[in-house]
């Protein structure tokens, strides 16, 4: 099954996070960057050195990340419960409201080709109790998925169906968006991906996606270059068609949590799985509008 996808074995780069999340691949210097989101704090690996760094404490608890097209880091703050550019460790607000309202605890983003701002708003950094955040309330009283379009700034409300969308990735061509919504049997829904026609300005559901058993959230997900979807599932990522059908599963020894592409060429995996960063050389690589890695074919 899916022999030609990856090559090799899994590797664990890095252990030591209570929950690592949010992983993106820097060109500037090469090294992927990750959220630790209980501890507070981003690490950066050194595929280079094989080492692991704190890259900042203190953050306010990040969570996904993605890069934009200038090279800047655009990532999600549960604890400012903004979106957020770290352009060379300068750290900026992009969008924290919505039509007066506190975000909730944005979660994870992609960036379009035409510079619009794509994150996913669930409750995870405000819920009681939460270790991921600071707890707080829901103000514009859902969870939505948010396009925001840096200028002149607008914030539009994109998807508002979902439980708690969680990841998200565009097809190769854009003309689709997957979201994760991982808030499962417990809220009535299934743990599930599901897919968005967007056109003209709008998203409609294209009537595709996929149910996840219980234990197997889809949590974070990224799309490669032939348009196939690769998603945390509980202690594995798998690999979908366009249409859904699986075509293989990698293993992990701990809950995956994210998953993006990176390394010289862009076809190294990298896997946030709780306590760990993983590693698998995979036969392709992400769509190159989001993660641009030189020298791929
Ligand atoms: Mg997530």
């Amino acid at each position: 099954m899916g022999d030609t996808l990856t090559v090799g074995g899994l590797e664990r780069l890095y252990t030591g996070s209570i929950w690592a999340e949010g992983p993106v691949w820097v060109p500037s210097s090469q090294t992927v960057r990750w959220s630790d989101i209980p501890n507070n704090r981003i690490l950066e690996f050194d595929p280079a050195t094989g080492t692991t760094q704190e890259y900042a404490g203190g953050v306010e608890y990040t969570n996904g990340r993605t890069l934009d097209a200038d090279g800047s880091v655009v990532q999600c703050s549960h604890g400012r419960r903004r979106v957020e550019r770290d352009r060379d460790g300068r750290v900026t607000a992009l969008v924290d409201s919505f039509q007066g309202c506190r975000l909730n605890s944005p979660n994870d983003v992609v960036i379009a080709s035409d510079g619009s701002v794509w994150f996913t708003d669930p409750p995870y950094g405000i819920l009681p109790g939460t270790r991921e955040g600071h707890e707080g309330d829901q103000e514009y009283g859902g969870c939505y998925v948010f396009r925001f379009e840096p200028g002149p700034e607008t914030l539009t409300a994109m998807i508002t169906d979902l439980v708690h969308p969680n990841g998200l990735a565009f097809s190769p061509d854009e003309s689709v968006l997957y979201v994760a919504d991982t808030a499962g049997p417990g809220y009535g829904v299934p743990l599930r991906i599901v897919a968005y026609d967007v056109r003209d300005g709008q998203c409609s559901p294209a009537g595709t996606g996929v149910e996840l058993e219980e234990g197997c959230a889809a949590d974070g997900l990224r799309v490669d270059v032939q348009g196939r979807i690769w998603t945390s599932a509980g202690p594995a990522v798998r690999i979908y068609t366009p249409a859904f059908e699986l075509l293989d599963s990698i293993a992990v020894p701990e809950t995956v949590s994210n998953v993006c592409f990176g390394g010289p060429d862009g076809r190294d995996l990298y896997i946030t799985a709780t306590t760990s960063l993983y590693r698998i050389r995979t036969a392709t690589r992400d769509t190159a509008s989001r993660n641009p890695a030189p020298n791929h074919d």
